[in-house]
């Protein structure tokens, strides 16, 4: 490594305050740290992660004007206008002190955080971004500006079985568009972001090219820096970044079920319900007959602590072959050999650990890069269902039972194993993400920052 001689190289992270950004950046941290790299983890105090799980770091919180306690159900395209006014200043002083302690070699920002992209200019330190949805995601993102020009997003409800030929293999309902009082704004921060990252000195994914190659090479078309695709929940877990605490006692219950027969439901850390939507998803899992283990966030459900919405007669229904708890340890839940199938909202956190165990999916995205993951998912890599009808229980059922008993669910099983098997040999030696890997240490090590 091309350090000061005897001296390590530091290499300072900015992760997004939310669960499905900050478990990646963690987890990238790690694979940095055992390269060799220190790590600096800066941090708002919002959904602040927990140093003591990260020994091995050092954590600069800084301030953001936001509410420390952690949100149920967060508004992230608020959030994150806010705390990009908000943090400048704080992340400019923070990084200026960390520069002058020591050979930092470079910073990897979280997409979002589009101001950093002036403050590491005017300090000379190059900045690397990592962007934590699918590449097939961020082409999207990137691409609604222009689809807005061309209209496509207008009167959307009339197209939205059409193809979108500018990021194929979406259709127009699968746009990340944005519904919302401010939308005007929020489509403006989208562009930022993508215009900060086409400045940045690399991209990272937490990707596996060989499912990606087409959107990879669209990328290379409109982003010139070098990108790096790493799956990193195969090299370390995202247990010790959880911002809630996650209930193990779901890990014995399933030590109780038969193989391959419980269906895990969890739609992430920031999908949230109403009631009459939650009570169709408890009558499609007590009308389906199945086992089921069911995250059920509080803040899940609209104007809700936990449980209470929960229909009557549902917990009778389904006795003995469902458990309820508030937080999974998600990624040994469905590496656990009782688990056979996952109904998810598709964050790419989410999706991407499901494919890592090879178990297949049924689809419910909400919105954002969700939508556009589902319909990889079940189109391109046909390892899911999409349950396109929404959440009705008759459609529920009937997705669940295809995806448990019949021979398409079997057949869905048998392609997410094969991309877990391709995915566990990219990872060996001379594998594609083991190689972007070294060339990512190589990358970094080469930085000389010229003192600014
Ligand atoms: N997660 C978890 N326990 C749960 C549900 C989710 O630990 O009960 C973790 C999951 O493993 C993933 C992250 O939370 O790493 C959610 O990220 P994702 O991108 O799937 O969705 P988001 O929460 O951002 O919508």
């Amino acid at each position: 490594m091309n350090c000061a001689k005897g001296k390590q190289c530091r290499i300072v992270v900015f992760p997004l305050p939310f669960q499905g950004h900050i478990n990646p950046m963690l987890q990238l941290a790690s694979i940095l740290h055992s390269r060799g790299f220190l790590i600096s983890v800066v941090h708002t105090l919002y959904n602040s992660p927990d140093p003591s799980k990260h020994p091995h770091f050092a954590f600069h919180p800084i301030s953001d004007g936001l509410s420390e306690s952690p949100d149920s159900a967060p508004d992230p395209v608020r959030i994150i206008k806010l705390i990009n006014l908000n943090c400048l200043q704080p992340f400019r002083q923070c990084l200026h002190a960390l520069l002058s302690h020591g050979d930092v070699k470079c910073l990897i920002s979280d997409a979002n955080w589009y101001f950093t992209s002036s403050v590491v200019d005017a300090l000379s330190l190059p900045r690397i971004v990592m962007r934590t949805s699918s590449v097939g995601a961020f082409l999207a993102f990137a691409a609604l500006s222009l689809l807005r020009a061309k209209g496509y997003l207008l009167d959307r409800d009339s197209k939205m079985e059409e193809p979108v030929e500018e990021v194929p293999p979406l259709k127009v309902k699968d746009m990340p568009a944005i519904e919302m009082y401010d939308a005007e704004d929020a489509y403006k921060n989208i562009a930022k972001m993508v215009e900060e990252t086409k400045k940045a000195s690399a991209l990272i994914f937490n990707t596996f090219e060989e499912f990606e190659l087409p959107e990879i090479r669209r990328l290379h078309e409109q982003f010139a820096s070098p990108t790096f695709a790493i799956p990193f929940h195969k090299c370390f877990s995202a247990a010790s970044s959880s911002l809630l605490a996650q209930d193990r006692s779901s890990i014995s219950w399933l030590d109780n079920q038969p193989p391959k027969s419980v269906l895990y439901v969890s739609f992430g850390s920031v999908a949230a319900m109403d009631t009459g939507k939650l009570r169709e998803v408890a009558w499609g899992l007590a009308d389906s007959g199945h086992r089921f283990l069911w995250a059920v966030r509080p803040g899940l459900v609209h104007s809700s602590e936990w449980l209470e919405m929960l229909p009557s007669g549902f917990s009778e229904a389904t006795s003995g072959r469902g458990i309820i708890i508030k937080w999974a340890p998600q990624q040994e839940v469905l590496s656990h050999p009782s688990v056979g199938g996952f109904w998810t909202h598709n964050g790419w956190n989410s999706t991407l650990e499901s494919i890592c165990e090879g178990v297949p999916m049924i689809c419910s995205p909400f919105f954002g890069d969700q939508l556009v993951n589902a319909r990889y998912v079940s189109d391109v890599w046909r390892v899911g269902i999409n349950l396109e009808g929404g959440l009705e229980r008759g459609g529920i059922q009937e997705a669940i039972t295809k995806l448990m008993d019949e021979k398409e669910g079997e057949e869905m099983r048998k392609r997410a194993m094969m991309m877990k098997e391709k995915i566990d040999v990219g990872l060996k030696m001379g594998g594609s993400s083991c190689s972007a890997l070294d060339e990512l240490i190589d990358f970094i090590s080469s930085f000389q920052r010229v003192a600014g």
